[in-house]
C-alpha cells in the first residue's frame, strides 16, 4: 500500500483535481491519500492558505473580511462546479467558514488555525466527493475522528507520538481515505497546524502509522536536481539519494519537501517518491535510507543566504573551562537558537540567522560576550550564505573539499568559513551572500560538467 500526498500545485483548480484523481484511480495501492490547499493556478495568482490567513488577520483586526471571504468561497465554487458536485457541499463549506469566523479570539494564532486548517480540510471533502463520481468509494477522514494528536504549538505543531497507534486503525477502510493535510487536533480539541508546508508532514506520519511500502509526495516538477535550475541551466536530474543528503540539502535551501516531514518516515525506513502530478511518465527521485554509489562523490550542492556570524576571538581561548558554555548560554539567554560554531584555537564563530537578530540584542549580545569573557575581539558580520556540498560517497574519496576550495578560487569567491560534519556527508562553506551564486555555479561544474 502507498501513501499518496499531493501538493497545493496538483490541487490548484478543477483540471488539476481531475489529474490527481485519475492517478489515484490508476493504482490500487493508492489507498491512503494526503491533500494541501488549493496552491496558484499561475504565477501571480494566491494560494488558498495565503487567502485564509489574510481572512483571519481581517477578523483578528476586527474587519469584517468580506472581501476575503468572497474571494475564498469563490476558489472553492468555480471547483466544485467545474467537477459538477451537489451544490450542497458548497453550503457546507459557507456554514463551517461562518462557524469558524464567529468563534471567540482568546489566542490570535489559535483563532488563525481555526481558519487557516480550512484549505486542506475542504479539499478533502472535495476529492472524496470526485472519486466517488467515479463509483469507487472513498471517505473524507477527519483528523481528529483518526487520533492525530498534536502540541498546542500554533502554527507550529509537532506530532505526539500515540497519533501512530490511532491512525493505524484507519488500515481497516476498504475505502479510499482522503486525510487533509497541515493541520491535526490538540489533546484538548483545538485545531492546530504545522509550520508553512506541513501537509508533506501529514502524509509522512501517516505512511509510518500506517506501515506503508512507499510514501508518494506528488508535486510540479519532474524530479529533484542536483542544483537549483535558477542557478544552473539543465541541471543533472537526481534519481535516487539517501535521508540524510535530503536533510543536508534542503538546509541549505532545496524545497522538494518539508525537512521536517522526513523525520517519521526516516525512522520507520518507509522510501518516499518525488513525482509530477503533470508529467506521470517521468522517473521522480526517490529517497531511501541506503543507495548504490556511482563515481561521483557529490549528489548535489545547494546554498542559501540570510546568515550572519558573531566572531569572537580571545588568546589562550583554547585554556579556559566553560567559554564555550559561557558564550552559548549569552545567546540563549537571547533565545536564539544557534546553526554551527566553526572553532580555532583562539577563536569561535556562532553562525545564527540573521533575522534572530535585532539592533538591541546585537548590543547586548556584544556588550555581554565583552563583559562576561573579558575577549580581545568581537563583531558580527552579516549577509552570509551557507553552501551545502553533499554526498554519501564523499566519505570514501578523497580530494573532494580539495577539488571544492580549488573550483571557488577559481571562480573568485572568498571562503569565509568551512565546516564538515562528522558523518562526512556533507561540506559546508560560509562565502558572502553576493558570491553565492558564483559559489555553486563553481562547484557545480567541478562534479557534473566534466
Ligand atoms: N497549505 C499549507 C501551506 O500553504 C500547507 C501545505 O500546502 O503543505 O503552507
Amino acid at each position: 500500500m502507498k501513501v499518496s500526498k499531493f501538493g497545493g500545485s496538483s490541487l490548484a483548480d478543477a483540471s488539476q483535481i481531475k489529474k490527481v484523481v485519475d492517478i489515484i484511480l490508476s493504482d490500487k495501492e493508492r489507498h491512503f491519500i494526503v491533500v494541501s490547499a488549493p496552491g496558484k493556478r499561475s504565477k501571480d495568482d494566491t494560494k488558498v492558505t495565503d487567502l485564509l490567513i489574510a481572512l483571519a488577520d481581517m477578523i483578528i483586526a476586527g474587519k469584517d473580511g468580506y472581501h476575503e471571504i468572497k474571494t475564498v468561497l469563490d476558489r472553492f465554487k468555480i471547483i466544485i462546479e467545474e467537477l459538477c458536485l451537489s451544490h450542497e457541499l458548497l453550503s457546507d463549506i459557507v456554514n463551517v467558514l461562518k462557524s469558524r469566523i464567529e468563534l471567540d479570539i482568546v489566542d490570535n494564532n489559535k483563532f488563525k488555525d481555526g481558519i487557516k486548517a480550512l484549505g486542506e480540510d475542504i479539499t478533502a471533502h472535495i476529492v472524496a466527493a470526485y472519486i466517488n463520481t467515479f463509483n469507487t468509494a472513498a471517505i473524507y477522514v477527519n483528523p481528529k475522528d483518526a487520533g492525530l494528536i498534536l502540541s498546542d504549538e500554533f502554527g507550529n505543531a509537532r506530532v505526539l507520538n500515540k497519533s501512530y497507534k490511532n491512525l493505524s486503525k484507519l488500515k481497516e477502510s476498504t475505502a479510499i481515505v482522503v486525510f487533509p493535510g497541515f493541520f491535526g487536533y490538540t489533546e484538548s480539541g483545538d485545531i492546530v497546524t504545522f509550520p508553512r508546508g506541513g501537509s508533506d508532514i501529514t502524509g509522512s506520519i501517516l505512511a509510518k502509522a500506517l506501515d506503508v511500502d512507499i510514501y508518494e509526495n506528488f508535486t510540479d516538477v519532474d524530479s529533484v536536481f542536483a542544483a537549483s535550475p535558477g542557478i544552473i541551466d539543465n541541471p543533472k536530474a537526481i534519481e535516487e539519494f539517501t535521508y540524510r543528503e535530503m536533510r543536508e540539502l534542503s538546509y541549505g535551501g532545496f524545497n522538494v519537501i518539508h525537512a521536517e516531514a522526513l523525520q517519521p518516515v526516516f525512522e520507520a525506513n518507509i522510501p518516499v517518491h518525488i513525482l509530477n502530478t503533470n508529467n506521470v511518465e517521468a522517473k521522480g527521485t526517490k529517497i531511501v535510507a541506503i543507495r548504490k554509489h556511482d563515481d561521483n562523490p557529490v549528489i548535489g550542492v545547494s546554498g542559501e543566504g540570510g546568515f550572519s556570524c558573531i566572531y569572537v576571538s580571545k588568546y589562550l581561548m583554547n585554556r579556559e573551562i566553560g567559554f564555550g558554555r559561557k558564550l552559548l548560554g549569552i545567546i540563549e539567554e537571547e533565545g536564539i537558537s544557534y546553526e554551527h560554531t566553526p572553532s580555532g584555537i583562539d577563536n569561535i564563530s556562532i553562525i545564527v540567522r540573521s533575522n534572530l537578530l535585532t539592533k538591541e540584542n546585537r548590543e547586548r549580545i556584544m556588550n555581554n560576550i565583552r563583559k562576561e569573557l573579558e575577549v580581545d575581539n568581537v563583531y558580527i558580520e552579516d549577509e552570509l550564505a551557507l553552501i551545502m556540498v553533499v554526498g554519501e560517497g564523499m566519505q570514501l574519496s578523497q580530494g573532494v573539499a580539495e577539488l571544492i576550495t580549488s573550483s571557488l578560487t577559481k571562480s573568485s569567491v572568498n571562503i569565509e568559513m568551512i565546516n564538515q560534519g562528522a558523518s562526512e556527508v556533507s561540506i559546508m562553506f560560509g562565502v558572502k551572500e553576493s558570491s553565492m551564486y558564483n559559489a555553486i555555479k563553481g562547484i557545480y561544474n567541478v562534479f557534473f560538467n566534466n
